[in-house]
């Protein structure tokens, strides 16, 4: 077997297609270099070689060791030097690279090969003494802290003494000698606390980092991201040994990051960081703060400090062609990496960059414009799921703005919460329900998951690369980072900022879109959705075939979900509309009567209210289809409470308080999700259904009066289980129907149709479709019942259940194609093989998810239906489901 793919000299092995065996990283290193772009010689290790490690005790296939010595020689050929021979010294870096790219999970080691003795070679050769023992320190500090799991912090101390000895504030400013007794120092720490010397074979260096690299594909941050990312543990890891290129080689080297386009906003420009005289991830690190790469930019941010365009401009205008050339190659905007040593450019990665969901509708339609790539893949090139960024509100310009420092906008949208300084605060907090700030000097891969639990995210230290920003850009997070001007004591737990003094706890606002810190709660703004937006909304409604519906009661979810492009309501939950003011009064006399006059008195004062929230709802709609659920209330949610509440019920009802708590008690059900709803109620007490059935149907007549055009509702009956229970409903609604017909002498179209949501009701849909003629997923429920697990109850084990990878995914947040997917296609057959024209649909929380809508256009449903907020997301996830 081929366990080693080599690269450089403008020929590879592989190519970018080949990801999962290569990683990301190695496939396009291999590609740039097959380009002939200039990239520093090396070899991957593949992903293989990782499943067989951890598939045989953490040991290599026999072959690899000679494949490995093989490539080591062929970069030697290369680069005319040789590993681990001082007179020619070669030194490497080794780097993971699993196929989807995982930032700032797994570590790479820099400068690998240096001991005690080449170091002094690399002096000599590079007459430069203070770049190798720079060199050699970074090594030391790196190799122990990724393969020897010694803290970096017990380096960073004897560092930050030593300036304080000296009285430097920057790393550069050690001399060579200096540099020489920090070594000295670090080696003696090492040995001081893992009991043996740094190690001095450079193969024994290598073979120990190669083995840090798969072992970190099970380290618990790496578990963690790939959990938040759905990335299959099986995937691996790729080892990526690559020749070192040096951006610490004084004045002329430099090292940086950049993306072909602005990764905040789409804009059209070359967008990025770099350092004089540094290596690595120092930029990224946010150890000094980095130079702009464009003059424009440079102006733009209003830095002093001098851009590449200026500085280097030879290798500038190389990389400006090779980034242009790379963009139009990957037909996608590209997050490179780069070292400049002694003016020589080296370009050492290229990917896919990750960007803001603004930033990506404006370069798909942008690259649309460009012809660079066709208007479907402009549609596809969009994770529906960012689009929610879109919809977070920002600051409203006409507030007031306290502001009490600033940083860079490095993720959109403002927020607003208390102010938390680690993220188990965060994390502890927001369980509590509260939305916070989580505030630190700069955040690192252990902070996921408070950065998760976080409403935004501000730090003191880093650019627009640091981890802070890239993450949460990836989360569709605001965030500010590098507000240099406030000051964080997590020990006292608290922020000063322009001499205010702010505690843990404090309101505060962040504006990821000015990078503004803002003190307390300021006023937000809604969304603007137009533009990129309606561009790619619009491109997507040509594409798709489902029409994407809103789930909604009230009129304001229902306003806000046409502006959002709803086609209609998939789901109008009846109960919503009873929760508050008088309402809930005349609903508990409802529930509460033990006689069927009782009932109707009561249904007697619900029903102008009802009918006049059809009116408007249906004005709203204006002639798109409405689909009205009968009652199914969670009885248990409606009873009155506290000893007011049962007063105030009481007396509306002409009753004492006691014998209506007497009531409550009887209607008390163990397990009111199986209990006494849906169509049982309605079969309990028509004269629910029938108040509700008159209700819409005069609300139709009234509605299609005013707004000239005719509505056409849709009754659906909830949790049937049996065509019976549908025949008895049903022939309720008709006669309701035929009445209001009579009364009014207007003519209603309308349409009865049924929830299916229960395992029975997906069995037997074919007998079912005899009587409805439409049937809609509730897959809410569908969920419940044929896990038997209750979604109320759910949270305190399926998470358990997640962790521990005994299910993938939570079936109520994405659907379970396999088991309740299967249910929903037997129905959906069934229902046609009764009923060809059967308009069928979805109105779970699962019509607004991704990978749940291109499940319903596989099985051919009509609609989906998803809260308001969803609908956007709907409508591209539709467009993509039907390419
Ligand atoms: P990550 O996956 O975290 O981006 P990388 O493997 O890209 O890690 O390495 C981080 C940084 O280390 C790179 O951006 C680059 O600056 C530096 N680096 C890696 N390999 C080399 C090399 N061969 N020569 C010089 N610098 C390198
Ligand atoms: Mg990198
Ligand atoms: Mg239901």
């Amino acid at each position: 077997t081929k366990w080693v793919f080599s690269f450089g000299d403008g020929r590879a092995e592989g190519k970018a297609g080949d990801k999962n065996l290569l990683g990301g990283k190695g496939a396009n290193l291999a590609e740039m270099s097959s380009l002939g772009l200039p990239v520093p010689p090396g070899f991957t290790i593949t992903t293989e070689v990782c499943t067989h490690f951890y598939a045989n005790g953490r040991s290599y296939p026999a072959e690899l060791k000679g494949q490995v010595e093989a490539a080591l020689a062929e970069i030697g050929r290369i680069t005319g030097k040789a590993f681990g021979d001082p007179e020619r010294l070669l030194l490497v870096s080794v780097r993971s690279g699993a196929r989807a790219s995982m930032p700032g999970m797994m570590d790479t080691v820099l400068n690998l090969g240096l001991n005690d003795e080449t170091v002094e070679a690399l002096g000599r050769e590079s007459g430069d003494e203070r770049f190798a023992w720079d060199s050699y320190r970074r090594f030391i500090q790196m190799f122990c802290d990724v393969v020897l799991e010694l803290d970096h912090e017990v380096f960073e101390e004897i560092l930050e003494e030593e300036k304080d000895r000296k009285g430097y504030e920057l790393d550069t400013e050690f001399s060579a000698g200096e540099l020489r007794h920090l070594v000295a120092l670090y080696k003696e720490k090492v040995e001081a606390e893992l009991g043996k010397p740094f190690p001095q074979d450079p193969h024994e260096q290598l073979w120990a980092a190669i083995g840090a690299v798969f072992s970190s594909w099970m380290n618990a941050r790496a578990i963690t991201y790939r959990r938040l990312h759905n990335i299959p543990e099986s995937w691996g890891t790729a080892v990526n040994v690559q020749a070192m290129v040096f951006g610490n080689m004084g004045e002329t080297s430099a090292t940086g990051v950049a993306f072909t386009r602005n990764p905040s906003t789409g804009e059209k420009a070359l967008y990025g960081e770099f350092l004089v005289n540094a290596q690595g991830e120092d930029v990224v690190a946010g150890i000094r703060t980095p130079q702009n790469i464009t003059e424009a930019a440079r102006i733009a941010a209003g830095s002093d400090k001098p851009s590449l365009e200026k500085v280097m401009p030879d290798a500038y205008r190389e990389f400006v062609t090779i980034s242009q050339r790379l963009e139009k190659h990957y037909r996608d905007m590209q997050d490179l990496e780069f070292t400049i040593e002694r003016g020589r450019l080296w370009m050492l990665q290229t990917r896919s960059g990750k960007r803001t969901a603004k930033a990506a509708l404006k370069i798909a339609v942008e690259m649309a414009a460009e012809a660079l790539i066709s208007r479907q893949e402009a549609v596809a090139r969009i994770d529906p799921s960012s689009l929610d960024q879109l919809l977070h509100p920002t600051i409203d310009p006409k507030a007031t703005r306290e502001v009490i420092g600033s940083g860079l906008p490095a993720s959109p949208g403002a927020a607003t919460g208390e102010i938390v300084f680690t993220s188990d605060e965060a994390e502890e907090a927001s369980k509590a329900g509260r939305k916070v700030i989580l505030v630190r000097v700069e955040t690192s891969p252990e902070d996921i998951h408070g950065m998760h639990a976080a409403e935004g995210i501000l730090t003191t230290r880093g650019g627009m690369t640091s981890h802070a920003a890239v993450v949460a850009r990836g989360m569709g997070k605001p965030c500010v980072s590098g507000a240099g001007g406030l000051r964080v004591d997590t020990k006292n737990g608290t922020l000063m900022a322009m001499g205010v003094t702010l505690k843990k706890g404090d309101m505060i606002t962040i504006d990821g879109g000015s990078g503004q810190v803002l003190k307390g709660k300021v006023a937000m703004l809604q969304p603007e959705l137009s533009g990129d937006f309606a561009q790619i909304m619009q491109w997507a409604d040509e594409t798709r075939r489902m029409k994407v519906r809103t789930n909604a009661e009230t009129p304001a979810d229902a306003r806000m979900a046409r502006s959002f492009g709803a086609e209609g309501i998939g789901l109008c939950r009846t109960e919503h509309m009873f929760f508050d003011g008088d309402r809930i009064v005349a609903m508990r006399e409802m529930i509460l009567a033990d006689t069927e006059a009782g009932r109707r008195a009561a249904l007697a004062k619900l029903l102008p209210m009802q009918r006049s929230d059809f009116v408007e709802l249906f004005e709203i709609m204006a002639g798109l289809p409405v689909t009205i659920r009968l009652l199914d209330p969670p009885l248990h949610e409606f009873l009155p409470k506290t000893e007011e509440e049962i007063e105030e019920v009481a007396a509306a009802m002409g009753v004492s308080a006691d014998k209506l708590r007497h009531r409550t008690e009887t209607l008390h059900e163990f397990n009111p999700m199986l209990g006494h709803r849906g169509c049982r109620l309605a079969v309990s007490y028509p004269e629910i259904a029938e108040m509700q059935a008159r209700a819409i149907f005069e609300a139709a007549v009234e509605a299609a009066k005013k707004t000239g055009s005719a509505v056409v509702p849709e009754v659906m009956v909830p949790l049937v289980g049996l065509k019976s229970e549908l025949d008895f409903v049903k022939a309720r609604i008709d006669a309701a129907a035929k009445e209001v017909m009579a009364e009014t002498g207007v003519t209603i179209d309308y349409l009865t149709g049924t929830m299916i949501e229960l395992p029975r009701a997906a069995l037997r849909a074919h007998v079912i479709a005899e009587t409805a003629e439409f049937f809609s997923f509730g897959t809410n429920d569908l969920t419940q019942t044929t896990f038997g697990i209750s979604r109320d109850d759910a949270s305190s084990f399926l998470e358990t259940y997640r962790q521990k990878g005994v299910i993938e995914q939570d079936p109520f947040v994405s659907l379970d194609i396999d088991g309740v997917g299967e249910l929903v296609r037997i129905a959906a057959d069934k229902g046609r093989a009764t009923r060809p024209e059967i308009k069928l649909g979805i109105c779970g929380e699962h019509g607004g998810d991704p990978a749940s809508i291109s499940f319903c256009e596989e099985v051919g449903l009509d609609y989906v239906s998803c809260s308001p907020f969803r609908v956007p997301i709907a409508r591209l996830a539709a467009a993509q489901a039907a390419v």
